[in-house]
């Protein structure tokens, strides 16, 4: 009883607290340093702020990172067959798993790549959407609240069990709330999605990292070539000042106060 009157006192304590989340009022859950919404926004992403990133907003990406994929396995680049390989082997890892245990995240890891191989998901797709995922955060960086949130989204990416969905099949899904939708990647325990991050950025994260600046350069090429037609075709009379600087510090505070 001892026990549990001081266990009672430590929430007592802990919830008269604030939630620890920027700009937030509201009290501290249980043992939780954020309040009920921030402690399972941290949870389900890894970040209090943490939001889901949907297939739509991963789509370019992965088209993108699919592409490269091919291409460079087709052309024989050491990196991209080794990694093919790599996801090849976690895949075919699954062993004597009889069951996902969530004391052990990687018996989640396993069990749920081999389900995902059963359902036609190949390894040159897991290294696709491993790229997908460093280019989506090389281009559109604020879709991740931060690095843990970055990790557990491309925890999520990587372990869907379904092969990439086919544009008709999206087609058919597209909704007013085709944003919200989530990946619908079942329950991966928080532990498991930290697991597959380590496990996955260890293997093949620098060679996604190097990738994803690789198709970030074609990116920025085309963007070039695009403003560039657009400053001299299309705008015949600019308005005075339209050449003067955008200083850096108004940047930097545009993009800080953007982040709260
Ligand atoms: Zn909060």
């Amino acid at each position: 009883m001892a026990e549990y009157r001081s266990i009672a006192a430590k929430i007592a304590t802990n919830t008269s607290r604030t939630c620890e989340a920027p700009e937030c009022a509201m009290p501290r859950f249980g043992f939780s340093k954020y309040c009920r919404a921030h402690r399972r926004a941290h949870e389900r992403y890894g970040h209090p702020a943490g939001k889901p990133v949907s297939i739509l907003q991963w789509r370019p990406h992965l088209h993108a990172a699919t592409a490269f994929t091919g291409n460079w396995l087709s052309a024989g680049h050491p990196g991209i067959e080794s990694a093919v390989r790599w996801c090849a082997d976690q895949q075919a890892a699954h062993g004597q798993l009889k069951r996902a245990d969530s004391k052990r995240p990687w018996t989640t890891f396993f069990a749920t790549l081999h389900r995902g191989a059963r359902q036609g998901v190949l390894p040159e797709e897991l290294v696709a959407r491993t790229l997908a995922a460093f280019l989506a955060l090389r281009v559109e960086p604020r879709l991740f609240a931060g690095g843990d949130a970055f990790n557990h989204a491309l925890a999520r990416l990587f372990l869907r069990t379904t092969p990439q969905p086919s544009d008709a099949w999206l087609k058919r899904r597209r909704g007013p709330d085709e944003h919200s939708q989530e990946l619908p990647t079942i329950n991966i325990a928080y532990r498991a999605r930290d697991y597959t991050a380590a496990r996955v950025i260890g293997a093949i994260g620098k060679l996604a990292y190097r990738a994803a600046d690789e198709m970030f350069k074609g990116y920025e090429a085309e963007r070039q070539a695009m403003n560039e037609r657009i400053e001299h075709t299309r705008c015949p009379d600019p308005v005075a000042g339209s050449s003067a600087p955008f200083s850096s510090s108004a940047t930097t505070t545009a993009s800080k106060g953007d982040l709260h």
